[in-house]
């Protein structure tokens, strides 16, 4: 069992969580692991970092599947008897059109989130970093939302398990008044689950601010990212894209505000605060690696 510091980013075979390794492999004194469902394209990927003189490690990792989770917390346990820093990166955002389709964007963006926490969480060790990675989109879904709803998601008593039922009784309301309804299910199912993500955020850091660990979990939104997701009509680069993220993965030890917080570009916003203006120092703030190449 090693004292090294190590590092997990979930889907990082390519786009957002692709380039948050690469910008950990360059900051992070440890061990850091791009992580992806599919080992070669995983493979891959590493192989691509390791060209630019970079050094991630890889695992195997599908997110919703709940024995991969297991073997990856036995791998870490084994290895380094511990965890410095998580980044739930994965995430999908597919139009699809049938609520039962439409289940598998909450399932992977935050019944994952939630399955990850419980296996992963009693490995943290003091000044663990947890980054959620969301989207402005759950603030403007809760935003939306009609107070009586609203006024349930905000509950400070909130556990784990009452906000999954909620996230899943709102969801097939399918009800979201000023939601456009022309909008994929897949899309509105997005929305609530990066919702989700940012209530089970704060709820996290409650549960962790009992003990002494001094672990801080943040959720955030990267701004729009020239990714497939965006089917590359983002305009951050994915370097760019990472900066929230790594800058949320890298807070110091003395940070105490930032906690249990939702963070668009380096702004803290609120839960159900409408957000939708791009922070324009993130891209001044990140040279883009296309620009630098
Ligand atoms: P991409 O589609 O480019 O990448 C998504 C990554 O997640 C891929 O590596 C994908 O793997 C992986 N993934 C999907 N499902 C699983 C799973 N079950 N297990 C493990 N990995 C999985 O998306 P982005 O990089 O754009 O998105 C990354 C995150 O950023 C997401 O959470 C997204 O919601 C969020 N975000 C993105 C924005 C943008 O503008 N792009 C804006 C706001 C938020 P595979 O290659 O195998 O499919």
């Amino acid at each position: 069992m090693g004292e090294r510091k190590v590092a997990v980013v979930t889907g990082s075979n390519k786009g957002i969580g692709f380039g948050i390794v690469r910008a950990l492999c360059q900051k992070f004194h440890g061990d850091v692991f791009l992580t992806s469902r599919d080992e070669r394209r995983g493979r891959d990927a590493v192989h691509e970092l390791e060209k630019e003189g970079l050094s991630p490690k890889f695992h195997q990792l599908d997110v919703t599947d709940k024995k991969s989770i297991y073997i990856i917390k036995n791998f870490l346990e084994k290895t380094y008897g511990g965890l410095d820093i998580l980044v739930n990166n994965a995430g999908i955002m597919i139009p699809f059109h049938t609520k039962e389709e439409g289940n598998k964007v909450i399932e992977t963006n935050y019944v994952s989130v939630v399955n990850i926490s419980e296996a992963l969480f009693p490995l943290l060790r003091p000044n663990a970093r947890v980054v959620n990675v969301s989207s402005r989109l759950g603030n403007f879904t809760a935003f939306n939302m009609k107070d009586e709803t609203k006024m349930k998601f905000a509950n400070q008593n909130l556990t784990v398990k009452e906000l999954t039922s909620l996230v899943w009784e709102y969801y097939n309301l399918f009800d979201c008044p000023n939601f456009n309804p022309k909008l994929y299910i897949g899309q509105f199912a997005y929305g609530v689950s990066k919702l989700g993500l940012n209530r089970l955020t704060s709820i996290l850091q409650r549960n962790v601010s009992a003990d002494q660990r001094q672990i801080l979990i943040n959720s955030c939104c990267p701004g729009y990212v020239d990714t497939d997701m965006s089917d590359h009509k983002g305009s951050l680069t994915v370097d760019q894209g990472a900066d929230t993220p790594v800058y949320l993965a890298l807070l110091p030890a003395d940070e105490k505000s930032i906690a249990g917080k939702m963070v668009c570009e380096r702004v803290v916003v609120k839960w159900d605060e409408r957000n939708l203006q791009p922070n324009p120092q993130i891209k001044s703030m990140v040279p883009s690696m296309k620009s630098l190449s």
